[in-house]
């Protein structure tokens, strides 16, 4: 029943809502998860503390994003302060000085030529974005002939018509009708039967780069604009380059004059031991999209890193013409490039993009250690990602997978994804042994009271 005085705020915020009705939820089974829902109503470091009171540990970083833990102090005032002097400025023709501040800290963190950055309200919008670029750069150098997109089966790279297209994973892309034409696939990378608990990179699969050599021989090169690949898939449950893969990759584009783009969503800002896995693998793409660690998911922001070459060639036309008409009303946002300057602040000075190698043995080991618990059919890892993929249940794939994302936080307080029948982890990097290994005590303990 509808009370006759409103809640305050506070309370709207940390107890459980009185309907659920209106909200649709997205990417969630809404009856399923309405019927028995998870709230969550606070967060510190690297708990989060439930609507009814439980602590609850964060294995993933929220959702890939906050990599610094929750509620750091000085991004919380950044943001209030900021609230509180410039909460909107357009950016359309005008400006404010932060969008330029930080452009100048993230272009010094990227690989040497990727200096310009292009500001977006996620990673959806950084993908979308990237792919619009590569389309108008060969335009502007006169070879707009150059149209046809590539992903990867297997990919996610947001739900943007673009993403979607270039993306491989067919539920999210039955039910929206033809997507985008001219758009082709690489193969994944994902081969249990020669790396099946295979720690690190897999040793086997960078031929599979090659099939971007079949695809050039189909279409001609000089139809292909470019490839988009996630250096580390992270949707679909964790896929690893094999090693050699993304440097094969990047001598085949540049061999046929195809921009490279990483999608870096969830590896960039320290996820894999270095600000970018670009870094990381040592392979420099034309592009990188990126969101979620940007602002450490304290605000809403996705930022796309460009070239010099490909800048520069949008800058030679008429001195009073716009260079690209492409732009959102939020881009440059002032809260969120607020929350973003004090984020990278945090990761400076507590040398969090560290932590992937100072922790990544012992992130390896303690999860390689499940191998051997009923279901389990592969573990993956690298830098602070992991993933314990569960054998299908042949009636119900993903119930597996969804029973021990469901218990572990009902049942240990832990909080996992489940996509499918892998469970993800991506844990903030700030964290130590001791999260370490009740992370995965825990993980244990739910696989194997799911068996
Ligand atoms: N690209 C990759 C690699 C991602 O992992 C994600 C989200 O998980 C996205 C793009 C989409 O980001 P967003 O949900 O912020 O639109």
């Amino acid at each position: 029943t509808a009370s006759a005085a409103p809640r305050d705020p506070a309370t709207l915020a940390t107890s459980a809502p009185e309907r659920t009705d209106a909200y649709w939820m997205p990417f969630t089974a809404n009856r399923q998860f309405k019927a028995e829902p998870r709230l969550l109503a606070s967060a510190e470091g690297m708990y989060y503390r439930s609507v009814d009171g439980r602590e609850i540990l964060d294995g993933t970083a929220g959702l890939w994003c906050c990599n610094a833990g929750h509620a750091r102090p000085q991004i919380v005032a950044a943001i209030q302060r900021q609230a509180a002097t410039l909460d909107f400025a357009p950016s359309f023709q005008m400006g404010h000085p932060l969008p330029f501040v930080l452009a100048e800290r993230l272009a010094a963190l990227a690989p040497a030529p990727l200096q310009h950055v292009f500001y977006t309200n996620s990673g959806s919008e950084s993908v979308d974005t990237a792919l619009k670029i590569a389309l108008a750069y060969h335009r502007v150098r006169g070879e707009g002939q150059r149209t046809r997109l590539i992903g990867r089966e297997k990919g996610y790279h947001g739900v943007g018509f673009g993403g979607i297209s270039v993306g491989g994973l067919a539920n999210n892309r039955k039910f929206f009708g033809a997507l985008l034409p001219g758009v082709d696939h690489l193969p994944h990378t994902l081969d249990l039967r020669r790396n099946a608990f295979s720690r690190g990179l897999p040793k086997h699969g960078a031929e599979l780069a090659d099939e971007l050599e079949r695809l050039v021989a189909l279409h001609d090169a000089s139809t292909i604009a470019a490839v988009i690949v996630e250096p580390i898939a992270g949707s679909a449950g964790v896929i690893l380059p094999p090693e050699g893969y993304l440097q094969r990759l990047r001598e085949i584009c540049t061999k046929h004059g195809i921009l490279l783009i990483f999608d870096e969503v969830i590896t960039g800002f320290g996820r894999v031991g270095d600000c970018f896995a670009a870094q990381r693998f040592g392979v420099v793409p034309d592009m990188i999209t990126t969101a979620k660690g940007l602002s450490n998911g304290a605000a809403p922001m996705g930022a796309v890193f460009v070239s010099q070459a490909i800048h520069e060639a949008f800058m030679n036309g008429p001195e009073g013409a716009i260079e690209l008409f492409h732009g959102y009303t939020y881009s440059g946002h002032p809260l969120a490039c607020a929350a973003a300057l004090a984020t990278l602040d945090v990761y400076a000075e507590e040398n969090l993009f560290a932590a992937a190698h100072e922790l990544g043995d012992y992130w390896e080991e303690r999860i390689h250690a499940l191998q051997g618990l009923p279901n389990v059919i592969d573990i993956r890892n690298y830098g602070l990602v992991g993933a314990v993929e569960l054998a299908a249940r042949p009636d119900a794939p993903g119930s597996r997978g969804y029973e021990v994302f469901k218990r572990a936080f009902h049942e240990q307080n832990l909080m996992v994804r489940c996509t499918g029948d892998t469970i993800a982890l991506s844990p903030p990097l700030i964290l130590n042994r001791e999260h370490i290994d009740r992370i995965f005590d825990r993980l244990g303990a739910t696989i194997r009271a799911t068996a």
